[in-house]
Protein backbone atom coordinates (compact mmCIF):
# COMPACT_ATOMS: atom_id res chain seq x y z
CA UNK A 1 0.00 0.00 0.00
CA UNK A 2 1.45 3.07 -1.51
CA UNK A 3 1.21 6.52 1.09
CA UNK A 4 -0.38 9.99 -0.43
CA UNK A 5 2.73 11.79 -1.49
CA UNK A 6 3.37 15.71 -2.43
CA UNK A 7 3.61 16.42 -5.89
CA UNK A 8 7.07 16.49 -6.80
CA UNK A 9 8.29 20.02 -7.18
CA UNK A 10 6.70 20.76 -3.48
CA UNK A 11 8.46 17.42 -2.06
CA UNK A 12 11.39 19.16 -3.23
CA UNK A 13 11.05 22.52 -1.76
CA UNK A 14 10.66 21.07 1.83
CA UNK A 15 13.42 18.33 1.05
CA UNK A 16 16.02 20.89 -0.12
CA UNK A 17 15.54 23.17 3.36
CA UNK A 18 16.37 20.19 5.51
CA UNK A 19 18.90 18.37 3.19
CA UNK A 20 21.13 20.48 0.99
CA UNK A 21 21.57 17.75 -1.41
CA UNK A 22 18.01 15.76 -1.24
CA UNK A 23 17.49 14.10 -4.07
CA UNK A 24 14.38 10.92 -4.91
CA UNK A 25 15.92 7.29 -5.05
CA UNK A 26 16.87 5.73 -8.14
CA UNK A 27 14.62 3.43 -9.13
CA UNK A 28 16.25 0.73 -11.70
CA UNK A 29 14.30 -2.97 -13.31
CA UNK A 30 15.93 -4.51 -15.76
CA UNK A 31 14.98 -7.97 -17.06
CA UNK A 32 16.54 -9.29 -19.88
CA UNK A 33 19.72 -12.28 -21.15
CA UNK A 34 22.46 -10.55 -20.63
CA UNK A 35 24.80 -12.09 -17.82
CA UNK A 36 25.09 -10.12 -14.43
CA UNK A 37 28.07 -9.07 -13.02
CA UNK A 38 27.89 -8.03 -9.38
CA UNK A 39 31.27 -6.10 -9.22
CA UNK A 40 30.44 -4.04 -11.90
CA UNK A 41 26.40 -3.81 -10.17
CA UNK A 42 27.92 -2.63 -6.96
CA UNK A 43 29.97 -0.01 -8.50
CA UNK A 44 27.53 1.22 -10.30
CA UNK A 45 25.43 1.90 -6.86
CA UNK A 46 28.55 3.84 -5.71
CA UNK A 47 27.36 6.65 -3.87
CA UNK A 48 29.44 9.20 -1.28
CA UNK A 49 26.09 10.37 0.30
CA UNK A 50 25.36 6.43 1.45
CA UNK A 51 26.33 4.76 4.49
CA UNK A 52 25.19 1.39 3.22
CA UNK A 53 24.83 -1.06 0.35
CA UNK A 54 22.95 -4.29 0.95
CA UNK A 55 22.88 -6.71 -2.29
CA UNK A 56 21.06 -10.06 -2.40
CA UNK A 57 21.85 -12.24 -5.29
CA UNK A 58 20.03 -15.41 -6.06
CA UNK A 59 22.13 -18.61 -8.01
CA UNK A 60 20.91 -21.46 -9.93
CA UNK A 61 21.34 -24.25 -7.27
CA UNK A 62 22.19 -27.98 -8.05
CA UNK A 63 18.83 -29.81 -6.13
CA UNK A 64 15.30 -29.13 -7.04
CA UNK A 65 12.59 -31.73 -4.99
CA UNK A 66 15.57 -34.07 -4.70
CA UNK A 67 16.16 -34.14 -8.35
CA UNK A 68 19.32 -32.94 -9.19
CA UNK A 69 19.24 -30.15 -11.61
CA UNK A 70 22.36 -29.53 -14.53
CA UNK A 71 21.06 -26.24 -15.67
CA UNK A 72 17.96 -23.99 -16.50
CA UNK A 73 16.26 -21.43 -18.79
CA UNK A 74 14.06 -18.53 -17.82
CA UNK A 75 11.52 -17.14 -19.90
CA UNK A 76 9.13 -13.97 -18.82
CA UNK A 77 6.17 -12.34 -20.05
CA UNK A 78 8.69 -9.61 -20.38
CA UNK A 79 6.11 -6.64 -20.91
CA UNK A 80 4.38 -7.56 -17.83
CA UNK A 81 7.41 -8.47 -15.78
CA UNK A 82 9.45 -5.32 -16.26
CA UNK A 83 6.16 -3.27 -15.49
CA UNK A 84 5.55 -5.52 -12.28
CA UNK A 85 9.36 -4.90 -11.60
CA UNK A 86 9.59 -0.98 -11.83
CA UNK A 87 6.45 -1.23 -9.62
CA UNK A 88 7.98 -3.34 -6.87
CA UNK A 89 10.79 -1.11 -6.53
CA UNK A 90 8.62 2.26 -7.03
CA UNK A 91 6.61 0.65 -3.62
CA UNK A 92 10.44 -0.29 -1.98
CA UNK A 93 10.88 3.59 -2.55
CA UNK A 94 7.98 5.00 -1.00
CA UNK A 95 8.13 2.70 2.45
CA UNK A 96 12.17 3.17 2.83
CA UNK A 97 14.33 6.24 2.91
CA UNK A 98 16.80 5.22 -0.10
CA UNK A 99 19.80 6.67 -2.07
CA UNK A 100 19.05 4.08 -5.09
CA UNK A 101 16.99 0.67 -5.62
CA UNK A 102 18.47 -1.48 -8.48
CA UNK A 103 17.06 -5.01 -9.18
CA UNK A 104 18.63 -7.38 -12.77
CA UNK A 105 16.57 -10.52 -13.32
CA UNK A 106 18.03 -13.27 -15.91
CA UNK A 107 16.14 -15.01 -18.68
CA UNK A 108 17.58 -17.68 -21.04
CA UNK A 109 19.34 -20.26 -20.00
CA UNK A 110 21.57 -20.49 -16.68
CA UNK A 111 24.49 -22.67 -15.29
CA UNK A 112 24.50 -24.03 -11.74
CA UNK A 113 25.99 -21.07 -9.97
CA UNK A 114 25.08 -18.81 -12.22
CA UNK A 115 23.58 -15.26 -10.44
CA UNK A 116 19.51 -15.52 -11.88
CA UNK A 117 18.70 -12.02 -9.85
CA UNK A 118 20.32 -9.28 -7.84
CA UNK A 119 19.53 -6.84 -6.01
CA UNK A 120 20.87 -3.01 -4.53
CA UNK A 121 19.81 -1.34 -2.33
CA UNK A 122 21.71 2.26 -0.77
CA UNK A 123 20.34 4.17 2.38
CA UNK A 124 22.01 6.67 4.19
CA UNK A 125 21.83 4.58 7.10
CA UNK A 126 21.56 0.57 6.83
CA UNK A 127 18.50 -0.53 8.40
CA UNK A 128 16.44 0.93 5.75
CA UNK A 129 19.02 -0.69 2.58
CA UNK A 130 18.54 -4.12 4.86
CA UNK A 131 14.64 -4.32 4.52
CA UNK A 132 14.60 -2.51 1.29
CA UNK A 133 16.38 -5.71 -0.10
CA UNK A 134 14.25 -7.86 1.83
CA UNK A 135 10.89 -6.43 0.24
CA UNK A 136 12.32 -6.37 -3.00
CA UNK A 137 13.36 -10.11 -3.77
CA UNK A 138 10.18 -11.28 -1.62
CA UNK A 139 7.69 -9.28 -4.12
CA UNK A 140 10.27 -10.34 -7.33
CA UNK A 141 9.99 -13.85 -6.25
CA UNK A 142 5.71 -13.84 -5.31
CA UNK A 143 5.06 -11.28 -8.06
CA UNK A 144 7.01 -11.70 -11.36
CA UNK A 145 5.14 -13.82 -14.40
CA UNK A 146 8.10 -15.77 -14.87
CA UNK A 147 8.57 -19.77 -15.99
CA UNK A 148 11.01 -21.90 -15.71
CA UNK A 149 12.42 -24.68 -17.50
CA UNK A 150 14.92 -27.29 -15.56
CA UNK A 151 17.20 -29.82 -17.08
CA UNK A 152 17.63 -32.58 -14.85
CA UNK A 153 20.15 -35.04 -14.80
CA UNK A 154 18.84 -38.42 -16.28
CA UNK A 155 15.25 -36.84 -16.81
CA UNK A 156 13.90 -35.00 -19.18
CA UNK A 157 13.51 -31.16 -19.14
CA UNK A 158 10.37 -29.73 -17.57
CA UNK A 159 8.54 -26.24 -17.98
CA UNK A 160 7.41 -25.37 -14.20
CA UNK A 161 5.78 -22.25 -12.81
CA UNK A 162 7.71 -20.53 -9.64
CA UNK A 163 5.97 -19.02 -7.34
CA UNK A 164 9.30 -18.79 -5.07
CA UNK A 165 11.38 -19.81 -7.65
CA UNK A 166 14.54 -19.32 -5.72
CA UNK A 167 13.64 -21.21 -3.18
CA UNK A 168 12.23 -23.88 -5.84
CA UNK A 169 8.75 -24.46 -4.29
CA UNK A 170 6.42 -25.45 -7.36
CA UNK A 171 3.57 -25.68 -8.88
CA UNK A 172 3.20 -28.08 -12.28
CA UNK A 173 0.62 -28.06 -14.35
CA UNK A 174 -0.56 -32.09 -13.85
CA UNK A 175 -1.08 -31.04 -10.08
CA UNK A 176 -3.13 -28.00 -11.20
CA UNK A 177 -5.56 -30.11 -13.44
CA UNK A 178 -5.51 -33.24 -11.25
CA UNK A 179 -9.15 -32.89 -10.55
CA UNK A 180 -10.43 -32.87 -14.12
CA UNK A 181 -7.96 -35.75 -15.49
CA UNK A 182 -10.45 -38.32 -15.14
CA UNK A 183 -13.18 -35.96 -17.43
CA UNK A 184 -11.15 -34.55 -19.98
CA UNK A 185 -8.28 -34.61 -22.23
CA UNK A 186 -6.29 -32.06 -21.02
CA UNK A 187 -4.14 -32.57 -23.89
CA UNK A 188 -7.28 -31.41 -26.15
CA UNK A 189 -7.36 -28.26 -24.09
CA UNK A 190 -3.96 -27.26 -24.20
CA UNK A 191 -3.94 -27.30 -28.02
CA UNK A 192 -6.91 -25.39 -28.34
CA UNK A 193 -7.31 -21.69 -29.08
CA UNK A 194 -10.24 -19.95 -28.25
CA UNK A 195 -11.13 -15.87 -28.52
CA UNK A 196 -13.35 -14.33 -26.51
CA UNK A 197 -15.30 -10.91 -27.90
CA UNK A 198 -16.66 -8.99 -25.63
CA UNK A 199 -15.34 -8.92 -21.79
CA UNK A 200 -18.28 -7.72 -20.51
CA UNK A 201 -21.44 -9.15 -18.06
CA UNK A 202 -20.70 -12.41 -20.67
CA UNK A 203 -17.30 -12.20 -21.06
CA UNK A 204 -16.27 -12.14 -17.44
CA UNK A 205 -17.59 -15.22 -16.21
CA UNK A 206 -16.95 -17.41 -19.74
CA UNK A 207 -12.91 -16.40 -19.63
CA UNK A 208 -12.27 -18.09 -16.00
CA UNK A 209 -14.28 -21.08 -17.06
CA UNK A 210 -12.06 -20.97 -19.86
CA UNK A 211 -8.66 -20.03 -18.84
CA UNK A 212 -9.09 -22.75 -15.30
CA UNK A 213 -9.67 -25.78 -17.64
CA UNK A 214 -6.42 -25.24 -19.64
CA UNK A 215 -7.65 -23.85 -22.79
CA UNK A 216 -3.98 -23.36 -24.15
CA UNK A 217 -4.36 -19.61 -25.87
CA UNK A 218 -7.41 -17.38 -25.29
CA UNK A 219 -7.70 -13.98 -27.03
CA UNK A 220 -9.61 -11.05 -25.49
CA UNK A 221 -11.25 -8.87 -27.70
CA UNK A 222 -12.81 -5.35 -26.16
CA UNK A 223 -12.14 -1.63 -26.48
CA UNK A 224 -14.26 -0.27 -23.24
CA UNK A 225 -12.87 0.98 -20.24
CA UNK A 226 -13.86 -0.44 -17.25
CA UNK A 227 -16.82 1.96 -15.78
CA UNK A 228 -17.98 1.60 -11.89
CA UNK A 229 -21.85 0.30 -13.08
CA UNK A 230 -20.12 -2.67 -14.97
CA UNK A 231 -18.39 -4.32 -11.86
CA UNK A 232 -21.70 -5.40 -10.28
CA UNK A 233 -21.84 -8.17 -13.12
CA UNK A 234 -18.24 -8.05 -14.19
CA UNK A 235 -16.41 -9.61 -11.17
CA UNK A 236 -13.19 -9.48 -13.07
CA UNK A 237 -13.12 -5.88 -12.25
CA UNK A 238 -13.61 -3.80 -9.09
CA UNK A 239 -13.83 -0.57 -8.32
CA UNK A 240 -10.04 -0.30 -8.20
CA UNK A 241 -9.47 -0.41 -12.18
CA UNK A 242 -12.20 2.06 -13.16
CA UNK A 243 -10.78 3.78 -16.27
CA UNK A 244 -8.66 0.84 -16.96
CA UNK A 245 -8.71 -0.87 -19.93
CA UNK A 246 -10.96 -4.00 -19.58
CA UNK A 247 -9.42 -6.35 -22.23
CA UNK A 248 -5.56 -5.75 -20.65
CA UNK A 249 -7.12 -6.40 -16.59
CA UNK A 250 -8.95 -9.52 -17.46
CA UNK A 251 -5.52 -10.36 -19.23
CA UNK A 252 -3.59 -10.37 -15.98
CA UNK A 253 -6.49 -11.83 -14.69
CA UNK A 254 -6.28 -14.61 -16.06
CA UNK A 255 -2.62 -15.29 -16.19
CA UNK A 256 -2.76 -14.77 -12.65
CA UNK A 257 -5.73 -17.76 -12.32
CA UNK A 258 -3.44 -19.80 -14.35
CA UNK A 259 -0.01 -19.55 -15.04
CA UNK A 260 0.23 -22.13 -17.67
CA UNK A 261 -1.97 -21.15 -20.34
CA UNK A 262 -1.18 -17.66 -23.21
CA UNK A 263 -3.65 -15.16 -22.98
CA UNK A 264 -3.65 -11.99 -25.49
CA UNK A 265 -5.44 -8.88 -24.66
CA UNK A 266 -6.62 -7.17 -28.27
CA UNK A 267 -7.62 -3.77 -26.78
CA UNK A 268 -9.68 -3.71 -30.54
CA UNK A 269 -13.51 -2.74 -31.34
CA UNK A 270 -14.40 -5.65 -33.86
CA UNK A 271 -15.59 -4.26 -37.13
CA UNK A 272 -15.61 -5.66 -40.74
CA UNK A 273 -12.32 -4.40 -41.40
CA UNK A 274 -10.56 -6.47 -39.01
CA UNK A 275 -13.01 -9.19 -38.01
CA UNK A 276 -11.41 -11.92 -40.09
CA UNK A 277 -8.16 -11.17 -39.13
CA UNK A 278 -9.00 -11.51 -35.41
CA UNK A 279 -10.55 -14.36 -35.33
CA UNK A 280 -7.93 -16.33 -38.46
CA UNK A 281 -5.67 -16.93 -35.10
CA UNK A 282 -8.21 -19.38 -33.11
CA UNK A 283 -10.19 -22.30 -33.78
CA UNK A 284 -13.75 -21.63 -32.05
CA UNK A 285 -14.96 -17.75 -31.28
CA UNK A 286 -16.88 -17.08 -28.26
CA UNK A 287 -19.91 -14.30 -29.06
CA UNK A 288 -19.74 -12.12 -25.85
CA UNK A 289 -21.02 -8.99 -27.34
CA UNK A 290 -23.78 -6.95 -26.31
CA UNK A 291 -25.07 -5.36 -29.65
CA UNK A 292 -26.91 -6.74 -32.72
CA UNK A 293 -24.36 -5.29 -35.21
CA UNK A 294 -21.49 -6.92 -33.86
CA UNK A 295 -23.40 -10.48 -33.18
CA UNK A 296 -24.40 -10.19 -36.73
CA UNK A 297 -20.56 -9.20 -37.71
CA UNK A 298 -19.38 -11.79 -36.00
CA UNK A 299 -21.75 -14.41 -37.33
CA UNK A 300 -20.87 -13.32 -40.75
CA UNK A 301 -17.36 -13.95 -40.23
CA UNK A 302 -17.11 -17.01 -38.59
CA UNK A 303 -19.06 -18.45 -41.38
CA UNK A 304 -16.67 -16.76 -43.66
CA UNK A 305 -13.84 -18.09 -42.10
CA UNK A 306 -15.26 -21.54 -41.55
CA UNK A 307 -14.98 -21.47 -37.37
CA UNK A 308 -17.35 -22.16 -35.08
CA UNK A 309 -19.07 -19.54 -32.58
CA UNK A 310 -20.79 -19.95 -29.37
CA UNK A 311 -23.20 -16.81 -29.01
CA UNK A 312 -25.40 -16.20 -26.06
CA UNK A 313 -27.55 -13.10 -25.84
CA UNK A 314 -29.30 -11.80 -22.73
CA UNK A 315 -32.69 -10.07 -23.30
CA UNK A 316 -34.34 -8.76 -20.19
CA UNK A 317 -33.85 -11.81 -17.84
CA UNK A 318 -33.93 -14.29 -20.82
CA UNK A 319 -31.21 -15.98 -22.04
CA UNK A 320 -30.37 -17.18 -25.09
CA UNK A 321 -27.42 -19.44 -26.72
CA UNK A 322 -26.49 -20.89 -29.90
CA UNK A 323 -23.53 -22.59 -31.13
CA UNK A 324 -23.55 -22.29 -35.17
CA UNK A 325 -21.31 -24.40 -37.20
CA UNK A 326 -20.65 -22.93 -40.61
CA UNK A 327 -22.43 -24.97 -43.06
CA UNK A 328 -24.08 -27.17 -40.73
CA UNK A 329 -27.76 -27.79 -42.14
CA UNK A 330 -29.58 -25.87 -39.17
CA UNK A 331 -28.60 -22.69 -40.79
CA UNK A 332 -27.06 -19.14 -40.03
CA UNK A 333 -28.41 -16.23 -37.82
CA UNK A 334 -29.33 -14.73 -41.14
CA UNK A 335 -31.77 -17.68 -42.46
CA UNK A 336 -34.44 -15.32 -40.92
CA UNK A 337 -32.83 -12.04 -40.39
CA UNK A 338 -30.88 -10.82 -43.35
CA UNK A 339 -31.15 -7.32 -42.08
CA UNK A 340 -29.24 -6.65 -38.69
CA UNK A 341 -31.73 -5.88 -36.08
CA UNK A 342 -31.76 -3.07 -34.05
CA UNK A 343 -30.41 -3.21 -30.79
CA UNK A 344 -33.89 -2.10 -29.17
CA UNK A 345 -34.76 -5.82 -29.87
CA UNK A 346 -31.88 -7.25 -27.94
CA UNK A 347 -31.81 -5.23 -25.20
CA UNK A 348 -28.92 -3.58 -23.92
CA UNK A 349 -28.54 -4.43 -20.12
CA UNK A 350 -27.73 -0.50 -19.37
CA UNK A 351 -31.43 -0.20 -20.20
CA UNK A 352 -33.25 -2.56 -19.13
CA UNK A 353 -30.94 -4.23 -16.15
CA UNK A 354 -29.65 -7.35 -14.95
CA UNK A 355 -28.16 -8.97 -12.10
CA UNK A 356 -25.22 -10.10 -12.49
CA UNK A 357 -26.09 -13.86 -11.10
CA UNK A 358 -28.14 -13.98 -14.42
CA UNK A 359 -25.44 -13.08 -16.91
CA UNK A 360 -22.94 -15.42 -14.48
CA UNK A 361 -25.08 -18.24 -15.35
CA UNK A 362 -25.60 -17.97 -18.91
CA UNK A 363 -21.73 -16.94 -19.39
CA UNK A 364 -20.66 -20.03 -17.88
CA UNK A 365 -23.33 -22.22 -19.89
CA UNK A 366 -21.48 -20.55 -23.30
CA UNK A 367 -17.52 -21.71 -21.43
CA UNK A 368 -19.29 -25.55 -20.67
CA UNK A 369 -20.40 -25.87 -24.31
CA UNK A 370 -17.38 -24.61 -25.55
CA UNK A 371 -15.20 -26.56 -23.33
CA UNK A 372 -17.98 -29.48 -24.61
CA UNK A 373 -17.27 -28.69 -28.21
CA UNK A 374 -13.50 -28.97 -27.77
CA UNK A 375 -13.83 -32.22 -25.99
CA UNK A 376 -16.33 -34.00 -28.26
CA UNK A 377 -16.43 -31.94 -31.68
CA UNK A 378 -20.12 -31.02 -30.90
CA UNK A 379 -22.13 -29.76 -28.03
CA UNK A 380 -26.00 -29.96 -27.05
CA UNK A 381 -26.77 -26.14 -28.40
CA UNK A 382 -24.99 -27.05 -32.13
CA UNK A 383 -27.86 -26.22 -34.53
CA UNK A 384 -30.18 -25.26 -31.75
CA UNK A 385 -31.21 -21.97 -29.93
CA UNK A 386 -31.41 -22.83 -26.04
CA UNK A 387 -34.13 -20.47 -24.35
CA UNK A 388 -33.13 -19.96 -20.69
CA UNK A 389 -35.31 -18.13 -17.91
CA UNK A 390 -32.47 -16.59 -15.87
CA UNK A 391 -35.01 -15.96 -12.89
CA UNK A 392 -36.94 -19.85 -12.73
CA UNK A 393 -33.87 -21.09 -14.42
CA UNK A 394 -36.03 -23.11 -16.79
CA UNK A 395 -34.71 -23.97 -19.98
CA UNK A 396 -36.70 -24.58 -23.91
CA UNK A 397 -34.53 -26.08 -26.74
CA UNK A 398 -35.70 -25.28 -29.68
CA UNK A 399 -34.14 -26.82 -33.20
CA UNK A 400 -32.89 -23.80 -35.88
CA UNK A 401 -34.09 -24.15 -39.41
CA UNK A 402 -32.53 -23.11 -42.17
CA UNK A 403 -33.86 -21.00 -45.19
CA UNK A 404 -33.42 -22.89 -48.75
CA UNK A 405 -30.88 -20.26 -50.64
CA UNK A 406 -29.54 -18.33 -47.49
CA UNK A 407 -26.83 -16.31 -49.59
CA UNK A 408 -24.93 -16.26 -45.83
CA UNK A 409 -25.09 -20.45 -45.37
CA UNK A 410 -23.69 -20.51 -48.86
CA UNK A 411 -20.36 -18.14 -47.98
CA UNK A 412 -21.94 -15.62 -50.73
CA UNK A 413 -21.73 -12.41 -49.54
CA UNK A 414 -19.55 -9.17 -48.27
CA UNK A 415 -18.82 -8.35 -44.94
CA UNK A 416 -19.91 -4.95 -43.75
CA UNK A 417 -22.07 -3.44 -41.24
CA UNK A 418 -24.01 -0.17 -41.28
CA UNK A 419 -22.52 2.72 -41.71
CA UNK A 420 -25.07 4.64 -40.30
CA UNK A 421 -22.77 4.71 -37.29
CA UNK A 422 -19.82 7.05 -36.26
CA UNK A 423 -17.50 7.16 -32.97
CA UNK A 424 -17.01 10.17 -30.78
CA UNK A 425 -13.84 11.22 -32.79
CA UNK A 426 -15.79 12.56 -36.05
CA UNK A 427 -17.77 14.70 -33.94
CA UNK A 428 -14.90 16.82 -34.48
CA UNK A 429 -14.55 16.61 -38.14
CA UNK A 430 -15.53 20.22 -40.14
CA UNK A 431 -18.78 20.35 -41.09
CA UNK A 432 -20.42 18.23 -38.46
CA UNK A 433 -23.43 19.01 -36.21
CA UNK A 434 -23.66 17.24 -32.95
CA UNK A 435 -27.87 16.65 -32.31
CA UNK A 436 -28.23 15.97 -28.57
CA UNK A 437 -31.61 14.27 -28.30
CA UNK A 438 -30.92 12.76 -24.48
CA UNK A 439 -33.69 15.65 -23.37
CA UNK A 440 -35.58 16.07 -26.71
CA UNK A 441 -38.80 14.56 -28.44
CA UNK A 442 -38.06 12.47 -32.38
CA UNK A 443 -39.87 15.31 -33.68
CA UNK A 444 -36.75 17.66 -32.56
CA UNK A 445 -34.78 16.28 -34.80
CA UNK A 446 -36.55 17.17 -38.27
CA UNK A 447 -35.77 20.70 -38.14
CA UNK A 448 -32.37 19.34 -38.87
CA UNK A 449 -33.42 18.34 -42.20
CA UNK A 450 -32.17 19.86 -45.32
CA UNK A 451 -29.56 21.49 -43.41
CA UNK A 452 -25.81 20.75 -45.62
CA UNK A 453 -24.27 19.64 -42.71
CA UNK A 454 -22.97 15.78 -41.79
CA UNK A 455 -25.59 15.44 -38.58
CA UNK A 456 -24.64 13.54 -35.74
CA UNK A 457 -27.52 12.56 -33.66
CA UNK A 458 -26.55 11.03 -29.51
CA UNK A 459 -29.04 9.69 -27.40
CA UNK A 460 -27.99 8.34 -24.00
CA UNK A 461 -26.61 4.85 -25.51
CA UNK A 462 -26.81 4.94 -28.82
CA UNK A 463 -29.92 3.07 -29.46
CA UNK A 464 -32.38 5.40 -29.55
CA UNK A 465 -30.57 7.88 -31.81
CA UNK A 466 -29.98 4.83 -34.04
CA UNK A 467 -33.73 4.17 -34.52
CA UNK A 468 -34.28 7.45 -35.31
CA UNK A 469 -31.41 8.07 -37.96
CA UNK A 470 -32.91 4.80 -39.64
CA UNK A 471 -36.10 6.02 -40.12
CA UNK A 472 -35.23 9.38 -40.86
CA UNK A 473 -32.38 8.08 -43.65
CA UNK A 474 -35.39 6.18 -45.10
CA UNK A 475 -36.27 9.51 -46.01
CA UNK A 476 -33.57 9.74 -47.97
CA UNK A 477 -32.04 11.88 -46.23
CA UNK A 478 -28.45 10.29 -45.91
CA UNK A 479 -26.89 13.13 -44.65
CA UNK A 480 -27.63 11.53 -40.65
CA UNK A 481 -25.40 9.59 -38.49
CA UNK A 482 -25.62 8.15 -35.14
CA UNK A 483 -23.08 8.64 -32.70
CA UNK A 484 -21.75 5.09 -31.41
CA UNK A 485 -22.24 4.27 -27.73
CA UNK A 486 -24.28 7.64 -27.29
CA UNK A 487 -23.29 10.16 -24.73
CA UNK A 488 -21.04 7.23 -22.76
CA UNK A 489 -18.98 7.48 -25.39
CA UNK A 490 -18.38 11.43 -25.28
CA UNK A 491 -17.17 11.28 -21.72
CA UNK A 492 -14.89 7.99 -22.06
CA UNK A 493 -11.34 8.38 -21.22
ZN1 LIG B 1 11.87 -22.81 -8.88
ZN1 LIG C 1 -28.30 -18.87 -43.31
Amino acid sequence: MSSPRLPNPLRMAIASCLFPRWREANVNFLIGPAPLDPNGLNRMLADSEAGALVTFEGWVRARNEGKPVRSLEYEAYLELAAKEGNKILEEAREKFNLRAIDCRHRTGHLALGDLAVWVGATAVHRDDAFKAARFVIDEIKHRLPIWKKEHYVGAEPQWVYCRDHHTHVHFHAEDYYAKQAKVVSQEKFSRASVLVVGAGGLGCPALPSLATAGVGRIGIVDSDRIEISNVHRQPLFSPAVVGESKAVVAQNKMLELNPFIKVAAINERLHAGNALELIADYELVLDCTDNMETKFLLQDACLKAGKPLVSASIYQHEGQLRTLIPGSPEGCLRCHQTETPDDSLLGNCNDFGVLGAWTAVLGTMQAAQALELLQTGTNSSVGHTMLVNLRDLSTLKVKNTAREGCAHCAGNFELHESEIEVSAASLKEENTLFVDMREEADEHLRQFIGQPAKIVVGCHRGIRSKRLVRAIRAEGHENFYSLRGGATALSAP
